[in-house]
């Protein structure tokens, strides 16, 4: 049995639609299938998801964008007629979005994450319309009825453990089962969306839940590649890669995947395949628990910009105790959660993505650490890149990071922190982000 899902891409319009449904008709063991909001059909489009969050603020604001509501509107009319299915479908997903409009009147963050539900919403009853008509029998089933349970933390919900029972119970239900993906319910029954790029985190629960043999995940490339393709020009595709590494990977860059949604599927070791809906006779990436070989230690390369670099200095804090702990205080008593936290004898850096602390706040982060931990200096460096070199192997490997600096010296690129995580699975290092190409392809030329 698999649980599959569909990016915005891949449900973007009816033909991709079309595409989709012949996909899920050549297995039978494709059983649930998760959907996003319809996706962007060219460069220049705009995602589903996004036009209902700005359809959202207008409302917010008391002007209801009418240009913006009748886009949205249009996305979902124009696949129901090119899919010549009811008119009746469209009524109910326009009603859904008026609801969600009028529910912001009286409270914003439920009405918000009503409103951005929407979009799955629709692909989720409009693809399961669309598969009875093709004569594959099917149902829409509401993340509410399938027993999706969430924490209720609006736009960044996080699953709850009894879910799993629940979900588990899918595997008895008859037909193709579609799911909409980005959302869930509290335990009181409101509903709360994940964070931005959900879904994947919806088909892994889900998967985890029914205790599937492979979870599917539909996207618009071909496979994982080693490293960011719009940085290095045809770069090598990944056949293969680990939980730990994909993790890793995902998290500074690699967009392919949600970075949370791996936990699920890890727990019940249910491998994750990638694959691409214009082509899905290819392979794709697996992602698995281990692996069998690989030519060389490094997997891949992430890197990701928007940080920067809480840097304190001050004489004998090795001998200072609970130094680091009442930094890291202040900084969770502002509301700014940190990434990674690099220190030396007299000194410590907290790094820290940029909107996390901006500047309108910086005067009174810097004077609370001035006033409460008597720091010789303090410095805030903004425009910062983390790179992070993932592989398996680099535990056991000698010379991984020599060879990394060298290619750093060669791209002529200065290195402002390393950074090795304790499970040897990567090792990050921070640099401006004006030379962060240039150390991404001096290292893909070095590693690949
Ligand atoms: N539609 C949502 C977003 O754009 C969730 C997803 O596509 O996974 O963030």
């Amino acid at each position: 049995m698999k649980v599959v899902k569909f990016g915005g891409s891949s449900v973007a319009d009816a033909s991709q639609l079309r595409k989709v449904t012949e996909i899920i008709k050549a297995d039978p063991q494709r059983k649930a299938i998760i959907v996003s909001a319809p996706g962007k059909r060219h460069s220049k489009d705009t995602k589903t998801t996004d036009l209902l969050i700005a359809l959202g603020e207008s409302v917010q604001v008391n002007v209801k964008n009418q240009a913006i509501y009748d886009q949205v509107i249009e996305r979902f009319a124009s696949i129901v007629r090119d899919l010549e299915l009811d008119q009746s479908l469209l009524n109910t997903i326009q009603d859904r979005i008026d609801n969600a409009c009028k529910l912001i009147e009286s409270d914003i963050h439920r009405g918000m994450d009503a409103l951005k539900s929407c979009g799955e919403d629709g692909t989720a009853l409009i693809l399961s319309a669309y598969l009875n008509s093709r004569e594959l029998e099917s149902s829409y089933v509401n993340p509410k009825d399938a027993g999706i349970f969430v924490s209720d933390e609006p736009g960044g919900a996080l699953v709850l453990d009894e879910s799993f029972e629940h979900l588990n119970k899918l595997r008895e239900r008859d037909g193709v089962l579609v799911i909409p993906g980005f959302f869930g319910f509290t335990l009181d029954g409101d509903l709360v969306t994940f964070s931005r790029g959900g879904s994947d985190i919806t088909g892994s629960i889900v998967a985890a839940g029914m205790k599937v043999d492979l979870y599917e995940n539909f996207t618009d490339v071909d496979s994982v590649f080693c490293v960011n393709p719009m940085i290095v020009d045809q770069p090598k595709e990944l056949k293969a890669l680990t939980y730990r590494e994909m993790r890793e990977l995902s998290y500074a860059g690699f967009s392919v995947f949600h970075d949370e949604a791996l936990i699920p599927a890890f727990k019940e070791k249910i491998p994750v395949c990638i694959k691409n809906t214009n082509n899905p006779g290819g392979d794709g990436t697996m992602i698995v628990a281990e692996l069998p070989e690989r030519d060389g230690h490094v997997a891949g390369i992430a890197s990701d910009s928007g940080f920067l670099n809480l840097y304190v200095s001050k004489y004998l804090m090795n001998r200072e105790v609970g130094f680091g702990r009442k930094l890291l205080q202040i900084l969770e008593e502002e509301g700014i959660s940190f990434e990674h936290a690099p220190s030396g004898i007299d000194d410590m850096s907290v790094i820290i993505r940029d909107h996390q602390l901006p500047e309108e706040k910086e005067g009174q982060v810097k004077e609370r650490i001035i006033n409460e931990l008597k720091v010789d200096t303090i410095s805030i460096e903004r425009n910062m890149a983390m790179i992070m070199i993932v592989g398996e192997g680099m535990n056991e490997a000698i010379g991984v990071a020599s060879k990394a600096s060298t290619a750093f010296r060669d791209a002529d690129v200065n290195i402002d922190m390393i950074n090795q995580g304790s499970s040897e699975v990567s090792m990050m290092f921070g640099i401006k982000d004006h030379d962060l190409n240039r150390a991404v392809q001096s290292l893909y030329h070095a590693f690949f």
